[in-house]
């Protein structure tokens, strides 16, 4: 495409990137092969040296790949993104890249579950250290600034609680000391909420919920200005956790209907979680787009919508959260999100389970608390399903 930005995102989602071959396919095509071969000794030591752009090693770069990393950049709104095998694996490169021993990141403290021990022991380990602070709280982040603090890191809205953490408010306090900041716009993704408009200098995703949007393949991205996105790739090349051919072309073929995806499933989301509010065994609603969620404004400043998570508090106990998933047929009892199938994970004995009881009071993740990753069915199909339990407590 010419001049990608003058597209809107629905087209971007399904055009962005696509290079077609000689043979003139369609649909994307899918290179599955590991290397690149050159037309002769020259050329070689031109691809290898960078003087030639060009493939050389599936480690480096894949045509495939190339085409996802391009949409999803166009649709973030972003110079450039680099791709990687898993969400996971965005951040920890993201951090490899930029940062070295004794340097500190200030990060939400209710990051998803892996994020946290990625920097609390494996982070820690190679002598970067991370204070966690409250994610609706910039005052408490401008107070853990020391004179060696690189990144401010978050993920906004949060998960399970959906605490909105004020992209602008945040960045406004990094950039004034140079430090960069990071979000992981996973839940958002870039149709909803766009973090570099906001001032973010970093977006990262797993781009295994939404952008996959199916629940079939892992894979995640780090966006930004190629200046700070070309040391990721650099540790990528190096280290290795690229993302596969496969995986980016299952991913491409999820994009062209994610905003239509995320849009159904934040307006099922906004109606289901209306229900609850309004139902008799239910003590509590999280969900960003009610207007009795605490930050209702500043979700609509930064989101175009609620996004698709639900979480809610039963007037009970785990007991009584346990008998709502036991009686679930149709939503699936997983922890996984961002799939076209609901699903219903209760934190406190699953994804909150191994932090100590006092560890996830302070966390705000009660024993009646439900999580739903709102998906593509029928809103009366899963309040019925949900009706089932709630009528027995
Ligand atoms: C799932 C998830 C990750 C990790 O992604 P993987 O693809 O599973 O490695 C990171 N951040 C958030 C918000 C997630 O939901």
């Amino acid at each position: 495409m010419a001049d990608d930005s003058a597209y809107r995102p629905e087209t971007l989602a399904v055009r962005a990137g696509q290079e077609r071959s000689q043979f003139g396919e369609h649909s994307e095509a899918l290179y599955l092969t590991s290397s690149f071969v050159f037309p002769n000794a020259a050329a070689a030591a031109r691809r290898f040296s960078g003087e030639e752009e060009g493939n050389v090693y599936a480690r480096f770069t894949n045509p495939t790949v190339t085409m996802f990393e391009e949409r999803l950049a166009a649709l973030e709104g972003a110079e450039d993104c680099v791709a990687t095998a898993s969400g996971m694996s965005a951040i920890m490169a993201l951090c490899l890249a930029h940062l070295k021993q004794g340097d500190h990141i200030v990060a939400s403290n209710s990051l998803f579950g892996a994020t946290v021990q990625l920097f609390s022991n494996i982070l820690a380990r190679t002598g970067i250290a991370t204070t966690f602070v409250s994610q609706t709280d910039p005052v408490a982040w401008e107070a853990a600034i020391r004179p060696e603090t690189k990144l401010f890191f978050l993920e906004t809205p949060s998960n399970p609680l959906t605490e909105i953490a004020d992209i602008p408010a945040l960045t406004a306090i990094a950039r004034a000391r140079g430090i960069l900041v990071a979000v992981d716009n996973c839940f958002c993704t870039p149709i909803l909420q766009r973090p570099l408009e906001l001032g973010a200098d970093l977006v990262v995703h797993s781009a295994t919920k939404y952008l996959d949007g199916q629940g079939r393949v892992l894979g995640g991205a780090v966006c930004g200005p190629k200046k700070l996105t070309e040391e990721v790739f650099k540790y990528l090349r190096t280290a290795g956790p690229t993302l596969s051919a496969f995986n980016a072309w299952v991913l491409l073929k999820g994009m062209e209907t994610l905003k239509i995806r995320i849009e159904a499933q934040s307006a099922n989301a906004a109606r289901l979680a209306a229900w609850l509010e309004s139902h008799p065994k239910v003590a509590r609603v999280f969900y960003p787009g009610l207007p009795s969620h605490p930050q209702y404004e500043l979700a609509c400043r930064q989101q175009k919508r609620g996004g698709a998570i639900v979480s809610f508090e039963l007037k009970g106990a785990r007991k009584e959260a346990w008998t709502v998933v036991d009686h679930c047929r149709l939503l699936s009892i997983t922890a996984n999100l961002g799939d076209t199938k609901t699903t219903i994970t209760h934190p406190a004995s699953t994804t909150h389970g191994r932090i100590t009881p006092e560890a996830r009071a302070a966390a705000g993740i009660d024993e009646s608390l439900l999580r739903i990753a709102v998906g593509l069915e029928a809103v009366e199909d899963l309040q019925a399903d949900l009706e089932r339990g709630l009528a027995l407590i």
